[in-house]
């Protein structure tokens, strides 16, 4: 923090400050004199000093790094940060719980985000995933309503088990990401043991403009390692900001902390007849059938220099893809697309792509203009309307994507749980160890139990449907004959 450099200070207009200590008074003790500007501009500064806190992944930390590409996988897509073996790319990487509040622990039993800043040479492509493969729901209607039975009460302003399983419980779709949060998983040790996942499908796109299908894998180099409940309860008491503190002081020492990126692919057409729905988020790609191909690496080897500039102010979303990468039908994905480019209009105002943490290595040019906190120059006097005959920068239809082929009714289609729902989470169970299925099963039994009977047996129903063993433990841990 120390710099040796002797500084002026002076107000935020330049001028030199000759006294930062004692305030302007009539006498010596005499009340303050209006003319103290430089006292209201210290009151008035800190009164502005919050913007609105993320309403989910508030708490956060994040570090800068680099992204190394170890195989050629060109013949799936054309974008340029895929486009040679050894091509570095500069990343910002943030970390976060998602249900807690700015100030909340860092080990409570949450999903964690893992959301990535590539600052690729045709523009920032930003992958916001999590340390899960999936996700409670595949439909964004829903997603107001999940968030909000994770957080208060409207009442008390106490986070509620009976908010959450009555949620769960009523939406079985969720029980696959639900057994990955009991797991060991759900409180990974600090933010560098745990992987991390594009989580939705995207699409690739080749130079010859074919498209595939692709998810984003991440695993950790450190080792997948997990805090136990009793754990994670001691250190949020202790020091609720250990994972914020482990990935800084590992960074600062020159550990660097490493993922191995690898994909998995399906061609277009699979994904008409594969056995599960490729879109829907609450499903994964089981390994057997799209294995994972290791294309790179990813390091993370620099801090930031202020937190609130680089980490507070680093807005990412999934509209931001290049050229090569493309969306997919995932409803989820859909939904994202506009809501987290909204959130950062709301917190950050409509100019946050010009920020430091935020703004692409490339030269952008639009037609956009103006607007809070335009600092950059605006585009000064280049014409700012189109179609124009003044110079202004033209769109390149070198750039558009394949067609994609759409079809079927305009509708709400319901989500009917089918038998196959359960089939994934069931997998999950029966691949843990013995004793990871004792502690998810104790980890949930410690939750349900504070809840209402009527909740209880309408959840045992799907860990029953997933595996019979699953739902006749989670009964015994409850006391409920079946
Ligand atoms: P595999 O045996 O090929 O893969 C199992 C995967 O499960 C591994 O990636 C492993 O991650 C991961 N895993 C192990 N324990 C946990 C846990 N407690 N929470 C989350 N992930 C865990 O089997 P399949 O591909 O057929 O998948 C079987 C099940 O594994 C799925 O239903 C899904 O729940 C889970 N899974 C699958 C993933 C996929 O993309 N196919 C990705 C992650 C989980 P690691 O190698 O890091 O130990």
């Amino acid at each position: 923090m120390e710099d040796k450099k002797e500084k002026k200070l002076t107000t935020l207009a330049g001028r030199p400050i000759a006294d930062n200590q004692n305030s302007l008074t009539a006498g010596e003790r005499g009340p303050l004199l209006a003319e103290d500007f430089q006292l209201f501009e210290k009151l008035a500064h800190f009164n502005r000093e919050r913007i609105p806190e993320r309403i989910v992944h508030a708490k956060g930390a994040g570090a800068y790094g680099t992204f190394t590409i170890k195989r050629d996988i060109t013949q799936y897509t054309k974008a340029k940060v895929f486009s040679e073996i050894g091509k570095k790319t500069d990343v910002f990487l943030r970390f976060s719980t998602v249900a807690g509040e700015k100030g909340s622990a860092d080990t409570v039993r949450d999903v964690r985000g893992f959301a990535l800043k590539f600052y690729t040479e045709e523009g920032n492509w930003d992958l916001v995933g999590n340390n899960t493969p999936v996700f409670f729901l595949r439909d964004p209607y829903k997603f107001m309503d999940f968030i909000h039975s994770q957080k208060r009460v409207p009442q008390t302003n106490l986070r509620s088990d009976i908010m959450q399983w009555d949620f769960w419980s009523l939406s079985p779709e969720t029980l696959h990401q639900v057994t990955i949060l009991f797991s060991d998983r759900g409180i990974p040790h600090g933010f560098t043991h745990m992987n991390g996942y594009g989580s939705h499908t995207y699409s690739f796109i080749n130079a010859k403009d074919e498209r595939f299908w692709v998810k984003f894998h991440f695993k950790t180099q450190q080792g997948i390692k997990n805090f136990t409940q009793e754990e994670a309860n001691e250190i949020a008491g202790s020091n609720p900001d250990w994972g914020t503190q482990d990935l800084f002081e590992r960074i600062e020492r020159k550990e660097f902390p490493k993922w191995t990126v690898y994909v998995q692919i399906m061609p277009e057409k699979e994904a008409e007849t594969y056995k599960w729905n490729p879109f829907d988020l609450t499903k994964v790609w089981p390994h057997a059938d799209y294995p994972l191909i290791e294309v790179g690496e990813l390091e993370l080897n620099r801090n930031p220099e202020n937190y609130y500039a680089e980490v507070e102010q680093a807005a990412f979303a999934p509209a931001n893809i290049v050229p090569g990468i493309g969306f997919s039908p995932d409803k989820m994905l859909q939904g994202r697309i506009f809501a987290y480019t909204d959130a950062h209009r709301y917190r950050l105002g409509a100019n946050y792509e010009t920020l430091p943490v935020n703004k692409p290595k490339v030269e952008v040019q639009s037609y956009h203009r103006d607007g809070f906190m335009r600092h950059d120059g605006n585009f000064g006097k280049q014409v700012n309307y189109e179609p124009n005959t003044m110079g202004g920068p033209k769109e390149n239809p070198q750039y558009k994507e394949p067609p994609l082929k759409i079809s079927g009714d305009a509708d709400r289609f319901g989500q009917p749980i089918v038998d196959a729902d359960f089939i994934q989470p069931g997998n999950l169970y029966r691949i843990m160890p013995a004793d990871e299925q004792e502690r998810l099963i104790t980890n949930i039994v410690g939750s349900l139990k504070k809840v209402p009977i009527e909740i209880q047996k309408r959840q045992l129903e799907h860990f029953l449907k997933a595996d019979q063993s699953y739902g006749e433990r989670v009964a015994k841990g409850l006391g409920i004959e079946l």
